[in-house]
């Protein structure tokens, strides 16, 4: 049967260059791209500014008591020609990007009630298809059904190395410890919380570009994409 659109689910490590891969994807077909880990991030920032974070614990209850008031947003914006996050109306892209978030999405996203929230929205995001989602659980929860389903990794040191290079031409002053221990730490909490941990899709084909470029791994995705649209 002739697909005309699919659902590509891109999950992996931190920081290994999945929203990358994503995005470009989702120019060359025409398609969405949600960035889903910037939807747990936009919560933890909302947990912060209220003060429901102390020394990396979470206040659940309370979290959880106001997630009606998280509304999280992507609006395209064409002089990046990408789409930014909102949380309840206000522009935080750049915010949820920098360390003290960073340091506090992990348990964040450990919370049932968090993630049951956060999927139910992304599926709305993808009834149509025509999507591609970057993630932790896009390929063995929010979409099971996905056409293509990626699994991509690089060592931790190659993924800290990114990183600092790009917080650091951002003009942000941080150390290569700090980064390469923040996603080891990611890793650690990822791997094993108990509500939908990272893991591959046992249908998942794996990309490790710890030593592949940008465009090689495009094409390589591209001529997936092209054999299940045939
Ligand atoms: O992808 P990114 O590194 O921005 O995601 C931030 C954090 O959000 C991850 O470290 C992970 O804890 C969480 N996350 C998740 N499930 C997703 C996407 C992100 O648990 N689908």
């Amino acid at each position: 049967m002739t697909q005309s659109k699919i659902i590509i689910a891109i999950d992996g490590h931190s920081s290994c260059g999945k929203s990358t891969i994503a995005k470009a994807v989702a120019v060359r077909f025409g398609y969405v791209f949600i960035d889903s880990g910037a939807m747990y991030r936009a919560v933890t920032l909302f947990a912060l500014r209220r003060n429901l974070i102390k020394d990396g614990v979470v206040d659940e209850q309370k979290l959880i008591k106001l997630l009606p008031e998280i509304k999280i947003e992507f609006r395209y914006n064409p002089e990046k020609q990408k789409s930014d996050t909102y949380l309840n109306g206000e522009n935080v892209e750049d915010e949820i990007r920098q360390l003290p978030v960073s340091q506090n999405v992990s348990p964040v996203a450990t919370i049932a009630e968090v993630r049951a929230e956060m999927v139910r929205q992304q599926q709305e995001m993808g009834k149509n298809k025509g999507i591609v989602m970057d993630g932790r659980d896009i390929g063995t929860v929010v979409f099971p059904e996905a056409e293509l389903k990626l699994f991509v990794t690089a060592s931790a040191e190659i993924r800290a190395q990114r990183r600092f290079d790009e917080l650091t031409a951002k003009g942000e002053a941080v150390s290569y410890a700090e980064i390469l221990q923040n996603v080891q730490e990611r890793d650690r909490i990822d791997s094993t919380r108990e509500a939908s941990p990272l893991k591959k899709a046992a249908d998942a084909l794996v990309l490790d570009n710890s030593n592949m470029g940008r465009d090689e791994q495009l094409e390589w995705v591209v001529m997936l994409i092209n054999e299940r649209l045939k």
